[in-house]
């Protein structure tokens, strides 16, 4: 149970916005961290910003009709959640997966505002996608329906309005369409209204790695303030998108040895640690399946069909797939192998029980709105180029994103401290990020 006033809310929450279960435990676990701040700052209930936090500022759901290969006629649904422009436009990803709804967008929205927020960087939060799945779609289908959904979205967006970028489903090939149908509609080479563009049209260095990257130096930190480092340590990844494939080059660059990878048909283990360019020349280049790694990798590597990646005895945990893929029996076996810390590749990968086990356990875990920030933070740097209309080298924008991570971990460990829960990320995350918003609303009055 929530403290009265937070739980009252948190019903009003419940009842305005039925069927959205990821949506309520996003909301949730942001609340349950404001009770440690909640007596010091009548202001925030004064000025109701918790409900209107959890109200978005727009939300956009609109028909996304293309023609297949076959000649069919598809339809799908495209969103966008404008959620909160306290701190700049809003921003934040696009999600192609059969899975997407409102209620997911509407979670991965509330989750963005806080992880902007933490970056210290000018954005607001948003998100968007559709259930359009590209797996198994010709380019040329891909093509017609990014052209479709970009038909309606552009009206809506603006390099100081909306930026949205990648996520699940939506890489380089995808924004490469989006982007040329935008800059088709509008007559307008407008570069900072879009993020995650290719190198050779105004994207940056380090963009593509970042997300995963900064996990792992999420992870680093954390061990670190407790006189312990990645290097030498097991890493246990889950997923083969964008986050995994990072997260394994930079845990292997700090010295760890990356032990696994997965998708949606199982994992693969390998022992001598996973060869970045084999996974990556299956994943990103054929977008083909992860037993195919195994197969090619030959001694030391197996596939498992199904079953559950947590299952492989790790130092570290970097979930890197998708919400709520670890849940309380993998964070049970977890600890009983031994894990030192978890970090968050993606958004809530960790079931709440999970992270009560890893809480209960006093395991450092890094929540994703701070340790994937990464990602978003690199996003804000690409829309600081395009601003300048300049491009800078790998080595000062990952020193960037270096810095920007070392930043947030050093703010959520000081901010749980002051609040009475130190050592608590989640808190130090929430209280952190939720406390700029929240003086910026309060700022600019009832709007
Ligand atoms: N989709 C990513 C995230 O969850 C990146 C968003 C962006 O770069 O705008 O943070």
């Amino acid at each position: 149970m929530l403290d009265s006033t937070l739980q009252a809310t948190y019903d009003q929450v419940l009842r305005r916005n039925p069927g959205e279960p990821e949506f309520h435990q996003a909301v949730r676990e942001v609340f349950e961290s404001l009770e440690a701040i909640q007596n010091l700052h009548p202001e925030y209930q004064d000025h109701s910003i918790l409900m209107r936090l959890c109200e978005p500022e727009r939300q956009i759901i609109f028909r996304v009709p293309w023609v297949d290969d076959q000649g069919t006629v598809q339809i799908n649904r495209g969103y966008r959640v404008e959620y909160n422009s306290a701190l700049g436009p809003y921003k934040g990803g696009l999600r192609f997966h059969p899975s997407v709804n409102v209620g997911i967008v509407k979670f991965l929205g509330f989750e963005q505002i806080f992880k902007n927020s933490l970056t210290g960087l000018p954005i607001g939060g948003g998100k968007g996608g559709s259930d359009f799945d590209p797996h198994g779609r010709s380019d040329g289908e891909v093509m017609r329906f990014c052209q479709s959904f970009m038909t309606e979205l552009h009206r809506h967006m603006g390099e100081y309005t909306d930026v949205p970028a990648g996520d699940i489903g939506v890489g380089a090939r995808e924004i490469g369409y989006l982007f040329g149908q935008y800059k088709r509609l509008t007559n307008r080479y407008e570069a900072g209204v879009l993020t995650g563009k290719g190198l050779d049209w105004g994207g940056s260095l380090v963009r593509k790695e970042a997300t995963g990257y900064g996990a792992a130096i999420f992870a680093d930190e954390m061990l670190k303030a407790r006189g312990s480092s990645v290097d030498g340590r097991r890493v246990a990844v889950s997923g083969s998108g964008n986050v995994a494939l990072y997260a394994i080059e930079k845990v292997a660059q700090l010295g760890g040895i990356p032990v696994t990878a997965s998708d949606s048909s199982g994992y693969v283990v390998d022992e001598n640690g996973i060869d970045l360019a084999l996974l990556q020349q299956i994943k990103e280049v054929e977008r083909g399946r992860i037993h195919e790694y195994a197969e090619r990798r030959g001694s030391g590597a197996r596939f498992v069909k199904g079953g559950s990646v947590w299952d492989v005895p790790a130092d570290i945990a970097l979930p890197g797939a998708t919400q709520n893929e670890l849940d309380l029996e993998a964070a049970r076996t977890l600890v009983k192998n031994g894990v030192l810390a978890i970090s968050e590749g993606a958004n809530m990968p960790c079931t709440p029980e999970a992270v009560s086990v890893f809480r209960a356990a006093d395991i450092p875990f890094g929540p994703g709105k701070a340790a994937n920030a990464g990602g978003v933070a690199t996003s804000a740097l690409e829309m600081q180029q395009n601003a300048s209309r300049d491009a800078w080298s790998f080595e000062h924008t990952e020193q960037r994103l270096t810095e920007i991570m070392k930043g947030i971990h050093a703010r959520c460990l000081e901010t749980a401290e002051e609040v009475g829960r130190p050592g608590d990320y989640v808190v130090g995350a929430n209280v952190a990020g939720f406390r700029k918003v929240a003086d910026a609303m309060i700022a600019f009055g009832v709007i």
